[in-house]
């Protein structure tokens, strides 16, 4: 059976709870798009890079930010290309913004998705600088169809990290904080996170400096109950990604495609 979308999902986060993590949230925003999405793996495919892809050293070790691109994020433009390029094919890129929502316009990350990723992926669709990685996909495309392709390459980008996203599953996060310690300041900081969702898009550095007592170590478990529905009604940076999938006009037409 061919495929409605094929999702490339990257994510930043090397850790092994990474890729299982971003897939989780990935489909909760999905869902958030079209009411009652079939979301059979079969149709909808969400694939992570093979592992021991040199395109994964670019995104695990932040060499993607570095300019000139290094030789392994050349090999990742040329992947991300080479996926806009098929049929059905999609890509979702999952990086930290590192900073809060009020501050976002300040971000480094964000700002280089664009200049570096984004920018290099076009100058390969535009069959300019190294060639793509499959010979096959050697581009002859007018600008409107460079633009099209480049649609499909979309962000997920958390204020601060995505554990302000994760930490929104208080009820979980909770009992994860109390087996560690009795910290009624933690207890507070939960109880006006659960309160308010737009909270924790102001914290700063959620996992390293506000709850260390969780860190990242429990992503997927919190991934797992991720209440996307209340944090997007928030209005805030998971609302802004799920409303930036959207906007994919393409994406929103492969998940709308009613089951046979
Ligand atoms: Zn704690």
């Amino acid at each position: 059976m061919a495929a409605r979308a094929r999702i490339l999902a990257l994510t930043e986060d090397s850790g092994r709870q990474g890729q299982p993590t971003l897939q989780r949230i990935l489909k909760e925003a999905l869902k958030l798009l079209v009411v009652g999405v079939d979301l059979n793996p079969t149709r909808i495919r969400i694939e992570p890079l093979p592992e021991n892809d040199r395109a994964l050293h670019a995104i695990h070790a932040n060499q993607w930010k570095a300019h000139p691109p290094t030789r392994d994020t050349v090999i990742l433009l040329g992947a991300i290309a080479a996926r806009l390029l098929e049929p059905a094919g999609f890509v979702v890129f999952h990086f930290d913004t590192d900073r809060v929502w009020s501050k976002r316009e300040s971000s480094e990350n964000r700002r280089k998705f664009e200049t570096i990723i984004r920018s290099g992926v076009r100058r390969i669709l535009r069959g300019e600088g190294a060639p793509p990685l499959n010979p096959r996909a050697k581009p002859s495309l007018t600008a409107e169809q460079i633009e099209a392709a480049l649609n499909r390459l979309l962000i997920l980008s958390p204020c601060y990290s995505m554990e302000s996203w994760l930490y929104q599953a208080t009820q979980e996060l909770r009992p994860i904080c109390h087996d560690r310690h009795g910290s009624d300041e933690h207890e507070q900081l939960i109880t006006e996170w659960a309160m308010d969702r737009t909270r924790l898009d102001e914290v700063h550095r959620p996992k390293d400096e506000a709850l260390t007592c969780v860190a990242d170590h429990h992503n997927e478990t919190l991934a797992k109950s991720f209440p996307a529905e209340d944090v997007w009604l928030a209005e805030r940076s998971f609302h802004e990604s799920v409303e930036r999938l959207r906007a994919c006009t393409a994406l929103v037409e492969a998940l709308s495609h009613p089951a046979p």
